[in-house]
């Protein structure tokens, strides 16, 4: 009976559909000590009625590890992990329609010496590929049960939940070293005699000792001689078969991954049929278009086009009933309680703030549900051997794009995706750049100043202005991004141009429900943010903003001797130069944790301001319009608004980012380094744009 199960298999072979699948909610997600590898653990419940926990391991390739994901996933297979007991059944998920490829890992796992069930995922696009497998052979060729699935549609659970239950022993477990698949005879026999050596030195409690010694054997000889964890009879014994091999001019590196495939090839040989499939595939023939160098890009950028367009006129009206909502709460708070500091409280620094920020969820959400469909269909790889052609440019391999492209959503998910980029320096230089991406943080900004000074007006029938304002933005960030990363590479983290390898995986009709599931958690974490650090942000402010208390004057008096009003006048003398002013120095300042706490500062502040106790129905947008010097000309021009979104699409302002640079790069270094020359970038720009501007007298 399996006491603990873990998921294995290559990245993107569905184990997480199928892991939520077998658990349902019956699961918890934290964080593997140490590392920051998600570690995703839930509970299966048997036929017997018994419970065992089972965990969704890290994607992996091998178990010769490459990224920290990878070395997560072999620690815990063969037993190396501090923190996880070794599972004693490995649910193995395989890519049917890449099948080669992902048998490699099944053959290691079960080299390993663990019982192993095959999940054979995606029968779907294997069929549809023209591939006909011959499951009761396969799972003979392998020596373990086989169990056809379609994770996404269900499909093939309750077999895989049987199997599971019988335990999936199916092999002579007591022949630890026994092997499936042959190797040339010198090297079967180093390999046969080292895995008795060490089955006996390291003691039941390490039974991968044939997996241990094909490594061994294939490692070099100085990496061999430093391994701690063996005693000197062991090391003394590698490093004469190492010298054997070599002298009878094996590869030794090679051998084994040559064997091993020879091996699997021919198991799909016999196994697998191909169908004719006579014409290209439609899967083919929309890649002509798409992947095209020149039709490509344009259809890139015409659905990033679509994408702004579509959240300014779609997402318009439910922002709207948003928008109502908290104006008719602020209303009846307002009624509903006598006047005085408490009330002013609650409306004008929470309600106001809160409620600034929450009015730019539905435009979240259609991002999230774009990005969704983009991805599921596969779409976005598309985009990525597309951006390759400019990523390689810059230096960059085309596996960086992947984590760019996250970033639209946040730079957090992008920063940890760029664990799958094996060169270090690549991996860097792709975090450094990875916040000028505009996240979905930045959207609430482009939104209230493109709503409060780009006026909507159609241009060339098809595209509104504000549509083109903020695709500028999307583009100057993620042009900058790529400059950037250009330059790094050049100077600091100079190192040979990458070769690029990325599969097209085919089209699919998108699964609504995980790009719902998807768009609902992205919504409530938005929402829980707007609960804790904007209220928190905004009722903080709103005491610096109402206090010390000055009697007599206007509104606008009292908020100019406030605190808020003295530090944002001694910040003023240095972002005067952008076109800010003190208010806006406010918003930049408190937004350092995060970027739409500026919108709700501005939310707060012009609620104080405005001295109709329930905040008015002018939308915040408006009242920034409406702002006048005391000559009467607008304090805020077109050139303002566009000079702070410039800002924020340059400057790094999100203590989230900071803290997953820290753990990621493990210290302060780049972190720092990252903040300085984002500041730098983002002053340097704004200052030019203000400046260029003024000249075109665009600026007032
Ligand atoms: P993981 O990286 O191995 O955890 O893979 P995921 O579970 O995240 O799945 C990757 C993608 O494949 C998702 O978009 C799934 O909806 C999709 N998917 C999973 N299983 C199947 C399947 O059997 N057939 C098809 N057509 N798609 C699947
Ligand atoms: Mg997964």
């Amino acid at each position: 009976m399996p006491t603990m199960i873990a998921v294995a298999g290559n990245p993107n072979c569905g184990k997480t559909t199928l892991f939520n699948s077998l658990t349902g909610l019956r699961q918890k997600v934290g964080n593997y000590p140490g590392v920051t590898v998600e570690r995703k653990e839930g509970r299966l419940r048997l036929e017997d009625g018994s419970d065992v926990p089972i965990l969704d391991l890290p994607g992996t390739y091998s178990l010769n590890p490459g990224s920290p994901d990878e070395q997560l996933a072999t620690d815990i297979i063969l037993g190396n992990a501090a923190h996880t007991p070794r599972p004693n059944l490995v649910l193995c998920v395989v890519d049917a329609s890449h099948l080669e490829r992902n048998l490699y890992l099944v053959s290691q796992i079960i080299d390993a010496d663990i019982p192993v069930v095959v999940a054979l995922n995606m029968v779907d696009l294997a069929e549809r590929s023209g591939m006909s497998i011959d499951i009761p052979s396969l799972s003979r060729s392998l020596g373990v049960p086989v169990i056809p699935t379609v994770a996404s549609k269900g499909i093939g659970i309750s077999e895989l939940r049987h199997a599971l239950y019988a335990g999936g022993i199916s092999r002579d477990r007591r022949q630890v070293w026994r092997r499936l698949w042959e190797l040339p005879e010198p090297v079967e026999r180093e390999t046969e005699e080292l895995a008795r050596i060490l089955h006996h030195a390291n003691g039941p409690s390490h039974p991968a000792a044939l997996l241990e010694a094909m490594n061994l054997l294939a490692a070099d000889t100085a990496k061999v001689d430093m391994m701690e964890r063996y005693v000197p009879d062991v090391l003394a014994h590698v490093r004469g078969a190492h010298e054997k091999l070599d002298f009878l001019g094996f590869s030794r590196h090679s051998v084994f991954v040559e064997s091993r495939y020879a091996w699997i090839r021919s198991i799909c040989a016999g196994s697998v049929r191909w169908m004719p499939t006579g014409a290209p595939s439609w899967s083919d023939r929309i890649d002509s278009v798409v992947t095209h160098r020149f039709w490509g890009v344009i259809l890139f950028v015409a659905l990033m086009g679509f994408l702004f367009q579509a959240m300014f006129s779609w997402a318009a009206l439910p922002m709207e009933w948003i928008g109502n909502s908290f104006a008719g709460l602020g209303q009846a708070v307002g009624q509903a309680m006598p006047p005085g500091e408490l009330r002013d409280l609650i409306i004008k620094g929470g309600i106001g703030g809160v409620a600034a920020v929450v009015t730019f969820l539905p435009q979240i959400m259609f991002l999230f549900l774009f990005l969704g469909l983009l991805e599921d269909t596969g779409y976005m790889a598309r985009a990525a051997l597309i951006m390759d052609k400019l990523m390689s440019r810059v230096g960059l391999h085309g596996k960086s794009f992947i984590p760019l492209l996250s970033s639209f959503a946040c730079a957090v998910p992008g920063i940890m995706a760029t664990r799958t980029i094996d060169n270090p320096r690549d991996r860097l230089a792709t975090m450094l750049v990875a916040p000028l991406i505009s996240c979905s943080a930045r959207l609430p900004v482009y939104a209230l100043m493109i709503a409060a000074f780009i006026p909507p007006v159609m241009i060339g029938g098809f595209a509104s202005l504000p549509a083109i304002t903020m695709l500028s933005m999307y583009l100057l960030g993620l042009i900058m991004a790529l400059g950037t990363a250009w330059a790094l590479k050049k100077t600091l983290l100079k190192s040979g141009p990458p070769a690029f390898i990325i599969e097209l995986p085919p089209y699919k009709i998108p699964s609504l429900r995980s790009i719902l599931l998807l768009m609902w958690e992205r919504a409530w974490a938005f929402l829980k943010r707007a609960g804790t650090v904007i209220l928190g942000a905004s009722i903080v402010l709103w005491f610096l903003a109402t206090y010390p208390k000055t009697e007599g004057g206007t509104a606008a008096d009292r908020l100019n001797h406030s605190y808020v009003g003295q530090a944002g006048r001694l910040l003023e003398p240095v972002i005067r130069p952008l076109g800010f002013d003190w208010k806006i120095g406010v918003g930049l300042v408190a937004s350092l944790i995060q970027r739409e706490v500026f919108v709700s500062t501005m939310g707060t502040i012009y609620g104080i301001q405005d001295e109709s106790a329930g905040g008015g129905n002018t939308s915040l947008a408006a009242k920034l319009r409406g702002e006048r010097t005391a000559d009467g000309r607008p304090t805020y021009t077109a050139l303002t608004g566009i000079c702070i979104m410039v800002y924020y699409v340059l400057a790094m302002q999100c203590f989230s980012t900071v803290a997953v640079m820290r753990r990621e790069t493990n210290g302060w270094k780049w972190p720092l380094f990252q903040i300085g020359y984002m500041t730098a970038l983002a002053y340097t720009v704004t200052f030019m744009v203000y400046r260029a501007g003024l000249a075109l007298g665009i600026g007032g």
